[in-house]
């Protein structure tokens, strides 16, 4: 089963999405993890990329594609996986339903975790004092919200239209929340 996660920042994906992938036992993809991961890298490519990041800008789409092109083929994907972080874009969006219909698949369902603003940032610089986020900062945090608005917002019509969307409320405790997520899920996948 192939699964996208997509909600703002501070929406709580990151946790969620984890937790989901270790009940349905499939990898989860994290394309933030992967990019943070080559900014570790001491190379030109990293520092191009942490710029980036700190920023609270997208990285460009095509680069993000190739990265989860190339991890796609990997075998452990091939029962399914989970995406957190992407598709992020339109263009990602279309990609992703090109990989996947390379390998003979397409993605099965798209949850989208909705919460109030306040409550995100609220949540945001939370989590940037406890984890020291570069990219946590108050001026990033309404730039990512931004981009999310524009960027990432248009994909809830897009997969509104090819049916597999379900929006799942992300406010209250993280159990509530991922009682509500799997609900969303085909009954044979509910409980483990
Ligand atoms: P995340 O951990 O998903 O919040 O991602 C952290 C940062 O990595 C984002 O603010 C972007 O700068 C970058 N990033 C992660 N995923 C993507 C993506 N799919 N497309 C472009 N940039 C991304």
């Amino acid at each position: 089963m192939y699964i996208v996660f997509i909600g703002p920042p501070g929406v709580g994906k990151g946790t969620q999405s984890r937790r989901l992938a270790r009940h349905l036992n499939i990898p989860h993809l994290s394309t933030g993890d992967m990019l943070r991961a080559a900014c570790a890298a001491n190379t030109d490519f990293g520092a191009q990329v942490a710029e980036l990041l700190s920023r609270g800008r997208l990285v460009p789409d095509q680069l993000v594609n190739e990265i989860v092109d190339r991890r796609l083929s990997e075998d452990d994907c091939r029962p399914g996986c989970l995406f957190d972080g992407f598709p992020r874009t339109l263009v990602q969006a279309r990609s992703l339903d090109e990989i996947l219909a390379r390998h003979g698949q397409k993605v099965n369902l798209v949850l989208e975790l909705r919460a109030n603003e306040d409550e995100l940032v609220r949540r945001m610089l939370l989590r940037a004092t406890a984890e020291h986020r570069s990219d946590d900062s108050p001026e990033t945090i309404r730039n990512r919200l931004h981009v999310y608005r524009t960027e990432t917002e248009p994909l809830i019509g897009y997969y509104e239209r090819a049916g597999t969307l379900q929006t799942v409320d992300g406010m209250g405790l993280p159990d509530e929340i991922f009682e509500r997520i799997t609900r969303c899920l085909p009954q044979e996948q509910r409980s483990h």
